[in-house]
Formats: structure tokens, sequence, C-alpha cells
């Protein structure tokens, strides 16, 4: 089934400059690119999309670097998107992310682990929304 899923290189990232390096693998891997934005994060901001990590221990760390520096947001369409995309990812912690994967090549940490991905079809269509209008989608 056609899905899509949001997609977001994070401050970590982009400051590296791996964004062309990281919009190519994703092409490569066979994905629509549907909406495309780079923007900052306000602290708020970064508390409203992470909103149900509110109780985890990390929350105030994770979206202090989320409003850290700008990110690129993406819509992202392929047969099955979430899970392909969250496959081309990997693992959270780098350390534990498989070979061939964009976290094990350009995450630092656990935190710092350069990309987001939506997890569920009802986690995607609230953070494809938190981000995007319907007419900027094409
Ligand atoms: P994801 O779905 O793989 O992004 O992982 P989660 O939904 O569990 O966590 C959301 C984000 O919080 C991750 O992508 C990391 O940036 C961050 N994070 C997750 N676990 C930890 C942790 O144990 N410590 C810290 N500092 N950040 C974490």
């Amino acid at each position: 089934m056609v899905e899509r899923t949001l997609a977001i290189i994070k401050p970590d990232a982009v400051e590296r400059r791996h964004v062309g390096s990281i919009i190519s693998r994703i092409e490569a891997a066979g994905f629509q690119i549907r909406a495309m934005r780079r923007m900052a994060l306000s602290k708020q901001d970064a508390e409203g999309f992470y909103a149900v990590h509110k109780a985890r221990p990390f929350f105030g760390s994770l979206t202090s670097f989320m409003s850290s520096g700008p990110v690129v947001v993406l819509v992202l369409e392929a047969p099955d998107a979430i899970r392909t995309w969250r496959t081309l990812m990997g693992a959270t912690d780098p350390a534990k992310a498989d070979a061939g994967t964009l976290r094990k090549e350009f995450a630092e940490s656990i935190e710092r682990n350069a990309t987001h991905g939506s997890d569920a079809p009802e986690t995607a269509a609230y953070e494809i929304g938190y981000f995007f209008a319907g007419v900027e989608l094409s």
C-alpha cells in the first residue's frame, strides 16, 4: 500500500552538511519526496512535536537539541513508507544500528541521531499535519 511518512533531518546532520547525502539515499531507496522544508524549530515547537515523550527523562535534552539549529522536514511516499524509512534510518542508538543505515553512517549519539521517522500510521498523520498544510502536499 502506498503510504506517507514524516522524516526529519535533525540539527546534527544539517550542521555537519549531510543533507544532500541523506536526500540522495532517500531517492535511491525509491521514495518520492512529496513536501520538503528547511526550518528552525522553537523549543515550544519541539515540545509539541515530541509531546508523546513528555514523561521520558531525556525530554528536556531532546527538545533543546531539536531546537538548537535548523532541520529539514520531508514527507516521503512509497509502498510501506513508514517501515521502509525506519529500516533505512536504523536503530535509535547508532552503536546498535546495522551497517548501511543512515544512523550508522551519520549519527553521533543516541540523541544526536541524524534523522527522525514516524512510527505508525496515526503518528505519521499527526506529524505530517504538524508541519504541512494539505495544499503543500502534491
Ligand atoms: P526513534 O523512533 O528511533 O526516533 O526513537 P524514540 O521515539 O524512542 O525517541 C525519540 C528520539 O529521542 C530519538 O530519535 C533520540 O533523538 C532521542 N532519544 C531516544 N532515546 C534516548 C535516550 O535514551 N537518551 C537521549 N538523550 N535521547 C534519546
